[in-house]
């Protein structure tokens, strides 16, 4: 089940980036001294089916997750099931998720992706998934308008599905440059792929989640996006962006 190739949206199987030796050692080094920090194993922070999990993942992009859960609520109460969404007016959609960012563009959009899976899989429902290795349920996923690797891989690992994808979000891809895991221009849709590659290829679905935690956790808390707190970060010897004063002894 492990997703070390990758498929194009058409399903053919593409090779994977050969992971940088150096970079993966370093990649699991960082994940043994994180770990202990923020408390692996982490618990899943949801426990939804894989389509209210996409809808989850649609509305959280760029947007507080206070503001997205907020949006999910109303979304959730306001279209008990989610079939009901499908003949929804757009109107209507947006003025329900009018707190996230962009309601404009995501009440189209969690429409559209919502009529083009029924439309693939002759049923609303992407339960369908686990029986899948990851790489093609990824591909199928992505094959669907709107769709990127940051969310394909969010309904795989949080969703009920729990199956090992590695998910990437601003905070996750920003220390992730800066320790030198991916290089500076590096995009998070590629980032995917490369840190994926880094990682063992039998880590379990807990593993890559505690994997994405870690490092967005350490993002929020410590290697904030404005001023990083290098001087209480324990990933200071591992760092190139470390300031050399912190890093020698
Ligand atoms: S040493 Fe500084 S730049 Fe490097 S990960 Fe830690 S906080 Fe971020």
């Amino acid at each position: 089940m492990a997703d070390l190739h990758t498929h194009d949206p058409a399903g053919r199987r593409r090779a994977s980036p050969a992971p940088d030796p150096e970079a993966a050692g370093r990649a699991l080094a960082i994940h043994a001294r994180l770990c202990p920090v923020y408390g692996c194993p982490i618990p899943y922070f949801h426990s939804l089916d894989p389509l209210s999990e996409l809808v989850s993942s649609l509305l959280s992009h760029r947007t507080r997750n206070a503001e997205s859960g907020r949006a999910f609520k109303a979304l959730r109460a306001r279209y008990p099931d989610w079939s009901v969404l499908l003949d929804a007016p757009v109107p209507e959609i947006e003025a329900t998720i009018a707190g996230v960012t962009w309601p404009e563009l995501k009440a189209p959009r969690i429409r559209a992706v919502l009529r083009a899976v029924a439309e693939r899989h002759g049923a609303l429902g992407l339960d369908f998934l686990e029986g899948m290795p990851v790489a093609q349920a990824r591909a199928w996923l992505e094959a669907i308008p709107g769709i990127g690797p940051k969310t394909s891989a969010a309904v795989l690992s949080f969703s009920t599905l729990r199956m090992p994808a590695l998910p990437v979000d601003s905070h996750h891809h920003r220390v992730a440059q800066r320790l030198g895991l991916i290089g500076p221009r590096v995009d998070v849709g590629p980032a995917h792929a490369i840190l994926r590659a880094q990682l063992p290829a039998d880590w379990s679905a807990q593993d890559l989640y505690d994997n994405h935690e870690i490092l967005m956790l350490h993002g929020q808390q410590v290697c904030h996006h404005g001023k990083p707190a290098c001087g209480r970060c324990v990933l200071v010897d591992l760092c190139p962006s470390a300031p050399a004063a912190y890093r020698e002894p």
